[in-house]
């Protein structure tokens, strides 16, 4: 995404210069920059909604990368002949989210990136005292980070990132509606709060319009709290518009247990789904010789089955044996495309 982000970078700074000048060369306009700073803590908190250094930034980051995907991306996607290089570079997307996420893993990776971000000169990147203290925890601890053990000390790192996995996963719906349901998908994750004059509701994440019909579409990314239950009850009252809850398998994302590294989309999987003309019968396919190969199964006899890069196991005496034999390739070497469960309603 570097050059399309360089690019929103350079969109920020023009309307940076425009307010620049005006404020500048011309009394009236600078009289309401005055009026803006008048405000005082009101004015610097909306400020702080756009960028904070501390908790909460995963949420800022995520809609920045929401805005140029979801809704440049989307109108850019429009011109049809554009449309299969858009899921593409989803796709791509989804893949370079999820090796972001690496950082809360890997002791040396998040270092490393800790040390490349403070020496960007960023404004603003620390701000919050308790925040401070879990990150500058997080850049000592010398193993992986995970929220149920390391807590705050866990989301200092993961608010550094866009949201990642959340981000993925409703990535992977929005690719999903798009290329299955037959529906035209309006993605409403930049859109999280309809105000009225002194009240608001909580939408879904996504709104699909079919034959007549609207459905609201939420993603269930955990099990859902009575929180936003009662946001989705809320919606479906007020708006009447039915909400179908879309949950994501447990193969979206999937962690390799040897490596503990990300297991992405590979080129082949990516090439299939971005090629209309290829109908997808199935959630998975059979999948050799490609960039990112998996292996499903057991890695000894009586251990579980998971789902594992090959390249980590296929030394492995017990997977050499079976592999060795052709019917146990076509359910072992397999890949997935990016599908949703609980919308048969829709897609069906
Ligand atoms: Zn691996
Ligand atoms: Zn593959």
């Amino acid at each position: 995404m570097d050059k399309a982000i360089k690019r929103a970078a350079t969109c920020i700074s023009h309307l940076a210069s425009i307010d620049g000048f005006f404020a500048t060369e011309d009394p009236l306009y600078r009289r309401y920059r005055d009026k803006f700073h008048d405000m005082g803590e009101a004015y610097d908190s909306f400020a702080k909604a756009m960028y904070f250094g501390g908790y909460g930034r995963q949420m800022q980051l995520a809609d920045t990368l929401d805005y140029m995907i979801l809704s440049r991306g989307a109108i850019w996607s429009c011109d049809s002949k554009n449309r299969s290089d858009y899921m593409r570079m989803i796709l791509y997307t989804i893949n370079q989210l999820l090796q972001e996420e690496h950082i809360t893993y890997f002791p040396e990776l998040r270092r490393r990136f800790l040390t490349y971000l403070e020496n960007r000169g960023l404004d603003n990147l620390i701000e919050d005292a308790r925040y401070k203290e879990n990150y500058e925890i997080a850049k000592k601890l010398d193993e992986p980070l995970g929220y149920k053990e390391h807590k705050g000390v866990y989301w200092s790192i993961d608010h550094l990132l866009p949201k990642s996995l959340g981000t993925v996963i409703e990535l992977v719906v929005y690719l999903f509606l798009m290329r299955n349901s037959g529906s035209y998908v309006l993605p409403l994750l930049l859109h999280q709060r309809m105000p009225s004059l002194t009240k608001h509701i909580i939408p879904p994440d996504f709104l699909v319009v079919k034959q007549g019909r609207v459905f609201g579409i939420e993603v269930k990314q955990l099990r859902p709290t009575i929180r936003e239950v009662r946001h989705t009850n809320e919606f479906m009252l007020e708006s009447g518009i039915p909400v179908l809850t879309a949950s994501v398998p447990n193969t979206v994302p999937l962690r390799c247990p040897k490596c503990n590294k990300w297991i992405l989309y590979c080129d082949n999987i990516i090439d299939k789904f971005c090629d209309f003309s290829d109908k997808i019968e199935s959630e998975k396919i059979q999948c050799e010789g490609c960039n990112e190969e998996i292996y499903f199964g057991r890695l000894g006899s009586g251990e579980r089955e998971y789902h594992y890069h090959l390249r980590c196991v296929h030394d492995l005496p017990y997977v050499k044996e079976v592999l060795a034999k052709p019917d146990q390739r076509s359910k072992r070497l397999i890949a997935y495309f990016p599908y949703v469960q609980g919308l048969e309603r829709l897609t069906g």
